[in-house]
C-alpha cells in the first residue's frame, strides 16, 4: 500500500500513521520528497481497508497495490485452473464447453425435448432451473426435487453433465445426487454462508456475477469458496445493471479477459441474461468466445413463446444449432476448441 502524505502534513502526522500500520504488521519505507512524504507499506495482510489510512489526519491519497484476494488470484497458480469431468470434459482448457438448456424445467416434456435438440447440436452440459430466483413471488418458483430427478435422467439419456442453480444452504445436500455443477446466481453472489458452505463440498460451483457487483466483489465471492477449501469454482459474467433500458442487463465482455487476466479461474458468459433479448444472444456469443470465454451459458426453449420463465431470451433449436455452428469456425480463430 501506498499512502501519499499531504504536502502541509505535520512530523507529527506522519509518525501516527507510521504507528497505525506498524501496529496493523506492515513494514513501512519512508521517502521524504521535497515536497511531499511517501509511505511505502509492504506486509501479508490483505483484509485491510485503505479508507482507514484516507482518514488519517495529514493522509493525501492511498493507493493498494497488492489484490485484497489470495486463491483466486492468477498468481496462486500461474498456468490457469482446468476443472476435470468424470466423463473426460475439461473446463478451462483449450476446449471451450457449450452449457444449454431452458431457464426452469416445466415438465418431463419440455425438459427431455430441448436436451434432445442441443445435445444434437453439441452442447455438453444441460442446464435447467429446479430452485427459481424470480422477482415476484406470484411467478414460477421452479419444480424442485422433481426437477432435479428430470435433470439427472435426461442428462444421462443424452450425455450430458448438469447444471442447476442452488439458492439456499438447505438445497445442497438435496442436489448433490443430481447434479455435476452448482450454479450460484446473480442474486445469491454474496451470499457469503451459502459460498461458506459451498467451499465445503467437492463439486464444482459456477458462481455468477452480480447485477451491480465489481469484478473485484465477484472475485472475493470467488474467495470465500476456494477458501472453504473447494477450488474447482467457475466465475460468470451475465450482464450487470446499467442506465440503458433496450437490453435486460449490459453485457459486460471486457469482464471476461479482465477476469482471465486478474484470477486463473475458468471464465464463462451468459448471453441470455446479459442481453434478455433472444436477436442478441447469437452476437453476445460470439463475442464472448472471440474475448476468451471458456465456456457459454445459453437458454434454449423449444416452444420459448410458452416457457415459464426466461422465453424471450431463449433461443429456438434451430438458432441454437446455427450459433454452434458459427463458434465451430470461430472457435479456431482464437486457438480453442468447441468440443
Ligand atoms: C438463470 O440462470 O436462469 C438465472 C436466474 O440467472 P441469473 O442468476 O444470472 O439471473
Ligand atoms: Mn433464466
Amino acid at each position: 500500500m501506498i499512502v501519499a502524505m499531504q504536502e502541509t502534513a505535520t512530523d507529527h502526522q506522519i509518525e501516527r500513521v507510521i504507528e497505525h500500520l506498524v501496529r496493523m504488521g506492515f513494514s513501512v519505507h519512508r521517502t521524504t520528497g521535497i515536497r511531499q512524504t511517501i509511505l511505502a507499506a509492504v506486509g501479508a495482510r490483505v483484509d485491510f481497508d485503505t479508507r482507514t489510512f484516507e482518514v488519517l489526519p495529514g493522509v493525501q491519497e492511498v493507493h493498494r497495490i497488492s489484490a485484497p484476494y489470495k486463491l483466486v488470484g492468477r498468481s496462486f497458480r500461474p498456468e490457469g485452473t482446468v476443472i476435470h469431468f468424470s466423463n473426460g470434459l475439461t473446463l478451462g482448457g483449450d476446449q471451450v464447453v457449450v452449457m444449454a438448456g431452458p431457464c426452469s424445467v416445466e415438465s418431463r416434456d419440455q425438459l427431455f425435448t430441448v436436451a434432445q435438440v442441443i445435445s444434437k447440436a453439441g452442447a455438453r452440459v444441460l442446464r435447467g432451473g429446479a430452485f427459481k430466483p424470480r422477482s415476484s413471488p406470484y411467478a414460477f418458483q421452479g419444480l424442485g426435487l422433481e426437477a432435479l430427478k428430470l435433470l439427472r435422467e435426461a442428462g444421462e439419456q443424452f450425455g450430458m453433465l448438469v447444471i442447476s442453480e442452488v439458492m439456499e444452504i438447505s438445497q445442497i445436500s438435496m442436489m448433490l445426487p443430481y447434479i455435476d455443477i452448482f450454479q450460484v446466481g446473480a442474486r445469491n453472489m454474496q451470499n457469503f454462508n451459502l459460498l461458506r458452505e459451498l467451499g465445503k463440498i467437492k463439486k464444482p460451483v459456477l458462481l455468477k456475477r452480480g447485477i451491480a457487483a465489481t469484478l473485484e466483489e465477484l472475485l472475493l465471492s470467488g474467495e470465500y469458496i476456494m477458501a472453504g477449501g473447494n477450488y474447482e469454482v467457475i466465475l460468470c459474467e451475465r450482464g450487470i445493471r446499467t442506465f440503458e433500458t433496450y437490453t435486460r442487463n449490459t453485457m459486460d465482455i471486457s469482464a471476461i479477459p479482465i477476469v482471465k487476466k486478474l484470477s486463473h479461474l475458468p471464465m464463462t458468459a451468459d448471453p441470455s441474461h446479459g442481453t434478455g433479448r433472444r436477436d442478441k444472444v447469437a452476437p453476445m456469443a460470439r463475442a464472448s468466445l472471440a474475448a476468451g470465454a471458456d465456456a457459454l451459458l445459453i437458454e434454449v426453449h423449444h416452444d420459448p413463446d410458452t416457457a415459464l420463465s426466461d422465453g424471450a431470451q431463449s433461443l429456438f433449436p434451430d438458432q441454437f444449432a446455427k450459433l454452434m455452428e458459427e463458434l465451430r469456425m470461430i472457435a479456431p480463430a482464437v486457438g480453442r476448441k468447441i468440443v
